[in-house]
């Protein structure tokens, strides 16, 4: 007898041949079985989906009627659960891509090369499910009145979670405490807890390592070589990794026991993938959650409003929401939060970088030994370069925006599309020989802070160290590490960086922080600009005063200084009592007015090509195809639009944005859109057209 095996495999992308690919087989695979299949003239590897008996049509069949067989199955791997594979279906049919390409990107890359010997063999070396364990996790401190609170009603109620716990109120000893009653219950359950940045793997890494002991923590992040990913996945898969902390990618590591998903800093905008299968980590380890009945924990000090409207508090007040709400307003210690201080630029001499009371307190935390970190979000020395004489500016010709003066190099370079050049002598416009940066970045705030110290002694009498940490000074593998050791040890004074910087770290000896120019997010056209500026400064303020202890040894306070034009402006009024639900108020207000997500729920279709009107006439074709589909009366389809960066690579992009208070009606709409864009694609409509795609529930609009 022969099976019809129905297999995932990775399809060339638009490709007309579907989501899941027919193969024969003579035994019946488990659904979830890795198997190598043909493609073309290649062979792949795909995931049995499903199995049945076959069409005695096809059985005897030959020629064209005739199913390919299977070429080979893992068998040596447990299948991939069930759970897992609705995982990955409700991610495609959601986020509007093939279950191939996620049921595959979701797999570590060794996978798609090793054959069914290699991996049996790989398989017999790898520690059994039960071996890591380590039987009592080393107890942590007695946990704060918060803290208890918090762990009680985890324990108590099924969640989803909002742990709302300000910077350092000890919202990670939470997630530890938590995994240690999990495991102490129940020996065999498995944790996942994501974190948005690769840089803050490491850290957390080491503290559950210290915990629950080095074998039974694994890490999954696209930083990892290939055999490093291949091994902590195949723990995972196989049990014997009871924790599993990554980066987005990790939500779809296969995990059979999971009992318990964290999603830290579950407002960062890294959670949502920025290219492919636009998903979001934080959603689908909610929905995952659901599905597998995981506990759901997701923390924050300032929560993506989403997560805000949908948390409920402790009592009273119902915001309608779903989330329970946990709250830790008190940082651990005697550690205040620290102050705000907020310089008005309009009142400082013009052209003013750094003003006059800032770096007065910086100086003297520098006579003190103490650290201070200036963050100004722009890498480069000027994000410009202008001739005064005729008006010529360092664009890029190849996209609608400037290069980027880097002074280290003497370089222009186009920060989107790499396009890189020697900084002419003279205008090539007019021959004017002086053309001058305009504007500032991290490079030449370093400079300007080494002249400002340059007669400045430490009280040793050594010169004041300077440092900076941005995407360029950390290009070299293993360099943000060494430069974030520099500053724990203490080698820096003053460190200069953007939102790199910002994000997590523990650091211990800083009692200053300062936005240079905060303004630039005030008045963006995306109107997540505000609540994003918001997290960031608090994030930044986090960094300040860590350590209560070091804070009373030294007679010293923690600040945060915020450079601005417009001191008045709500925000930094919120701000400044460091009143997150205040602000989240005002801006659900306001949103709820103007019917913005999280009231309504949005959706980019997106299409590259070589002149903005193709561009724009085939998604505003599209969107006409819509007219009468399922769910298209509820959806708001506006007209196409250039992209905010228009011209990228000499590839013009326009975006439409389709919009519903129905979820499910936005949903239906956009499934029933898939066969119109791939049937316009090929139509005259498409010509000129490189690419489209849909984002749901985009982050940038
Ligand atoms: P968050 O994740 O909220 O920023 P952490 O969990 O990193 O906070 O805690 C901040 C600091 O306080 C860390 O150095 C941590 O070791 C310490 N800490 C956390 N909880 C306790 C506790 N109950 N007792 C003593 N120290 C604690
Ligand atoms: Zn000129
Ligand atoms: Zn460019």
């Amino acid at each position: 007898m022969n099976w019809r095996v129905d297999a995932a495999v990775q399809t060339p992308a638009h490709s007309a041949l579907g989501d899941v690919l027919s193969y024969s087989s003579t035994r019946p695979l488990v659904p979830g079985t890795l198997v190598r299949v043909p493609l073309g003239r290649r062979e792949v590897l795909g995931v049995a989906w499903s199995v049945h008996p076959a069409d005695p049509a096809y059985e005897d069949a030959a020629g064209p009627m005739a199913l390919k067989p299977v070429a080979g199955a893992l068998d040596a791997l447990t299948p991939l659960g069930e759970p897992w594979r609705d995982l990955v279906a409700f991610a495609a049919r959601y986020y509007q891509r093939s279950l191939g390409e996620i049921a595959l990107a979701a797999l570590p890359p060794p996978l798609r090369e090793l054959s069914a010997e290699q991996l049996a063999r790989r398989l017999r070396r790898q520690a059994p499910a039960g071996a890591a364990v380590q039987e009592a996790p080393r107890p942590g401190p007695p946990p704060s009145a918060e803290q208890a609170q918090a762990l009680a009603r985890f324990e108590a109620e099924p969640g989803p979670f909002l742990l709302f716990g300000s910077t350092g109120s000890g919202k990670t000893e939470v997630y530890l405490q938590a995994v240690a009653t999990l495991l102490e219950r129940e020996p065999g359950a498995q944790a996942l807890v994501m974190v948005p940045e690769i840089n803050l793997t490491p850290q957390l890494e080491a503290r559950f390592k210290d915990r629950f002991g080095a074998a039974a923590v694994v890490s999954l992040h696209s930083g990892m070589t290939n055999p490093q990913r291949l091994a902590s996945w195949l723990a995972a898969h196989g049990g014997a990794a009871r924790i599993v902390l990554g980066t987005r990618m990790a939500v779809f590591a296969s995990l059979p026991s999971l009992r318990l998903i964290v999603v830290d800093e579950e407002h960062d905008p890294s959670y949502k993938q920025q290219e492919g299968a636009r998903y979001s980590a934080r959603d689908l380890a909610v929905w995952r959650g659901r599905r597998e009945g995981a506990k759901v924990i997701l923390g924050s000090a300032t929560p993506s409003l989403e997560s805000w409207h949908r948390s409920r508090p402790a009592e009273g007040e119902d915001a309608g929401g779903r989330y329970r709400r946990l709250e830790m307003p008190t940082r651990i210690g005697t550690a205040a939060l620290p102050a705000v201080r907020l310089v008005d630029m309009g009142r400082q001499p013009p052209r003013t970088v750094l003003s006059a009371p800032l770096l007065e307190a910086i100086g003297q935390r520098v006579a003190r030994g103490e650290q201070s970190m200036i963050f100004l979000n722009r890498r480069g020395y000027a994000p410009v370069l202008a001739c005064s004489d005729c008006g010529w500016k360092s664009e890029c010709p190849h996209c609608s925006a400037y290069r980027v003066f880097h002074k280290i190099d003497r370089t222009l370079r186009c920060h989107h599309c790499g396009f890189t050049e020697r900084v002419p002598r003279a205008c090539p416009a007019c021959g004017n020989p002086d053309i001058a940066p305009v504007g500032r970045g991290t490079e030449r705030l370093e400079e300007h802070l080494g002249e400002l110290f340059a007669g400045v002694q430490r009280s040793d009498g050594s010169a004041v160290r300077i440092a900076r940490i941005d995407a360029d000074s950390t290009r070299r593998q293993g360099a943000l590490q060494s430069q974030l050791a520099a500053v724990h040890a203490g080698d820096v004074d003053v460190l200069v960086g953007t939102q790199m910087i910002a994000k997590g770290h523990d650091f211990r000896r800083i009692t200053l922080v300062a936005a240079a120019n905060a303004d630039g997010a005030l008045f963006s056209s995306d109107f997540r600009a505000p609540e994003r500026l918001f997290s960031l400064l608090m994030q930044s303020a986090g960094r300040a005063g860590r350590d209560a202890a070091y804070l009373s040894a030294q007679g010293s306070t923690a600040e945060m200084w915020i450079q601005t034009h417009h001191p008045q402006h709500p925000l930094f009024d919120a701000l400044r009592r460091h009143d997150y639900p205040a602000f989240a108020q005002r801006e659900l207000q306001e949103r709820a007015a103007a019917g913005m997500p999280p009231f309504a729920f949005q959706a980019l279709l997106r299409a590259d090509a070589r002149t903005q009107e193709a561009a724009q006439a085939f998604l505003n074709a599209a969107s006409a195809a819509a007219e009468g589909l399922a769910g298209a009366g509820l959806v708001t389809r506006y007209p196409a639009v250039p992209h905010a960066i228009q011209r990228v690579a000499n590839v013009e992009r326009a975006q439409l944005l389709l919009e519903s208070s129905s979820r499910a009606a936005l949903q239906r709409l956009l499934a029933a859109l898939q066969p119109i864009l791939h049937g316009l694609r090929r139509a005259p409509e498409g010509k000129g057209v490189i690419r489209w795609l849909v984002d749901v529930d985009p982050q940038s609009i």
